[in-house]
């Protein structure tokens, strides 16, 4: 893919827009009202990240507003850390809801309109047990079997519901079932189960209640309740449309419409929020937001900006079919946003000692080096030069290939922002491992401008041994090494396609004295490296750094 195109790309209505424009054009709406609704069972994830841009940027663009709610209607599962998880997130990411709700909070209305659905003989209690409803709803291909207690009568129906609600049964003794058709070309209008009993403790409401509705249930009765104009959802949802209109049209209450999008799929990456939670639980990442991580707390933690991720969101598009996004278009994104925002920086991560001969032993000066090219406001900074320095192990050859250009024997190099030295010996311990570069300066290049118009090939980054901090650096690779780590051979898992080399922690990193002060989150370019963001295990005096990405797509195909 042609990175330029996404910058480039005409900004064009998508399908979403349209529809609300038509809308709002017809006077079918004076104005929007859209909601990111996620369900407190996990962190948010990128793909969550997608759908909160798309909700909240069309309630912003539009003049309307954008709800969070909570689709707290499993108790089993759900917990208050990942209410307060998903409400920091969404502030991170830069956006503000008009109004919190919790589904939960709809109980009592949900109660109240199941019983006049009883009412009106639209929904019933059945005694099946899971096994033969299951059975009984018949396949895509043959009908299903009206449950032997469809018939109960309204008043029947209420007497047991009421009992249910009262905790008179245990769980899975009864549900209650909307009554549509057990022949429906669509199984989920196959009466479809409305409530259940679950004798669990809610996050919210305590023990007040033991039988909770479903998803399909609650869902569409909150958007409607919060005079929600358009209710947007993922793809696997628009064979629930019909239910979802059908609980609407029976009640007669304000009609939300339900719109479907394509969800976000990125390579080398899994978003199920079930899978997420294994590799927390099993240990295969050290938390939800370990940087490797697809959420976007392991986002943030890695050195993303809010801004970033927005852009990617932004310039994916909204698709009507699912496909795949290659995650290199989410690092071009952090890429191109750091490249403005972030001070450049020196740091040596695998350090090698060099010495120049000539330069006097003792004496020290101050280099100027510029924070940032890309921004003018960003100014310059001091560097302290000696004759000890720290470079990379890798920017020496004994032996160098034909167009080596950095630092070998007899060869001369720049030191950015200093000097040019040519290396005129190495030192080596016992085993042959090279030690010590010796090298000698050429004092009239100061500032790394050539004295006589003599070239050099190439640039070297640098620290000042005698003036530097210590810091452990973490570098990542993709967590998987499959571009689709969820397809997998019979008897695998997504498991065995988890890249065991996806982080590499280096202790001895040598970086220039201005990193001295940092804080969380603090990002730098670190020249010819990448950029690197403060971890939150940065103690003072123990500074570690976290690689977002490198400068150039190292993954891209040719
Ligand atoms: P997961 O499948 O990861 O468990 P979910 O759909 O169950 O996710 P919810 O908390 O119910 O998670 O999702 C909240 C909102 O985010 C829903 O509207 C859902 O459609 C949307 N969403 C979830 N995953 C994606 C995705 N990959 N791309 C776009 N939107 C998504
Ligand atoms: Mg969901």
């Amino acid at each position: 893919m042609e990175e330029t195109n996404i910058v480039n790309e005409k900004p064009s209505l998508n399908f979403l827009e349209e529809i609300i424009e038509n809308d709002l054009n017809n006077g079918i709406h004076k104005s929007i009202i859209t909601r990111f609704p996620p369900e407190p069972n996990g962190y948010l994830h990128i793909g969550h990240a997608k759908s909160i841009c798309l909700n909240f940027g069309l309630g912003k663009k539009y003049n309307g507003r954008t709800n969070l709610r909570f689709d707290d209607t499993n108790p089993v599962k759900e917990d208050v850390e990942y209410v307060d998880s998903i409400k920091e997130d969404i502030k991170w990411l830069g956006f503000n809801w008009a109004e919190e709700h919790y589904a939960s909070d709809y109980f009592e209305q949900l109660y109240l309109w199941a019983c006049e659905l009883i009412k009106k003989g639209l929904a019933y209690v059945d005694d099946q047990t899971q096994d033969e409803i299951k059975l009984n709803r018949g396949t895509v291909q043959t009908p299903g079997k009206n449950s032997p207690y469809r018939d109960r009568t309204p008043e029947e129906n209420l007497r047991i519901f009421q009992e249910m609600r009262d905790g008179k049964y245990a769980d899975g003794e009864k549900i209650l079932r909307a009554k549509i058709d057990m022949a429906h070309t669509n199984m989920h209008m196959r009466d479809p189960i409305l409530y259940r009993i679950l004798h669990t403790e809610h996050h919210r409401t305590g023990n007040k209640w033991c039988i909770y509705p479903m998803y399909d249930y609650a869902h569409g009765q909150s958007d409607s309740i919060e005079n929600i104009t358009h209710s947007i959802c993922t793809l696997e949802f628009d064979v629930h449309r019909p239910l979802y209109d059908w609980f609407i049209q029976q009640l007669g209450i304000f009609p939300s419409h339900q719109y479907e999008f394509a969800r976000l799929n990125l390579s080398y990456t899994v978003m199920s929020k079930r899978k997420l939670l294994q590799l927390v639980q099993e240990g295969h990442v050290s938390s939800w937001d370990d940087p490797r991580m697809p959420t976007i707390c392991g986002f943030r933690r890695r050195g993303y900006t809010p801004e970033a991720i927005r852009n990617f969101c932004d310039s994916i598009g909204v698709a009507k079919r699912d496909n795949f996004i290659d995650v290199g278009r989410l690092e071009f994104s952090l890429r191109e946003d750091l490249n403005k925002r972030a001070n450049r920086v020196m740091a040596v991560l695998d350090p090698i000692k060099l010495v120049i001969d000539n330069y006097p032993e003792g004496q020290t000066e101050e280099l100027e080096a510029i924070n940032n090219p890309e921004d003018e406001n960003a100014g310059t900074r001091k560097l302290t030069f000696s004759n000890t320095l720290y470079i990379e192990r890798d920017d020496f050859m004994e032996n160098p290939p034909k167009k080596y250009f950095r630092l070998s024997l007899g060869n001369e190099v720049r030191l950015r922002y200093a000097y040019f030295i040519t290396c005129t010996s190495v030192e080596k311990d016992s085993q042959g491992n090279i030690t010590t570069i010796h090298c000698t300066y050429d004092a009239a290049s100061r500032g790394g401008n050539s004295p006589d118009g003599r070239k050099v090939k190439g640039t070297i980054h640098w620290v000042d041994a005698n003036n530097h901090i210590n810091a452990e650096v973490r570098l990542f690779d993709r967590l998987f090494i499959s571009e689709t780590p969820e397809k997998t051979e019979d008897g695998k898992t997504f498991l065995d396609n988890i890249n065991p080399d996806s982080m590499k922690i280096l202790k001895n990193c040598k970086c220039e004295p201005s990193l001295k002060n940092v804080k969380h989150l603090d990002k730098f370019q670190f020249e010819r490296l990448g950029y690197f963001s403060v971890d939150y295990d940065s103690k003072e005096g123990a500074v570690v750094f976290n690689r977002a990405c490198t400068l150039k797509d190292s993954w891209k195909k040719d």
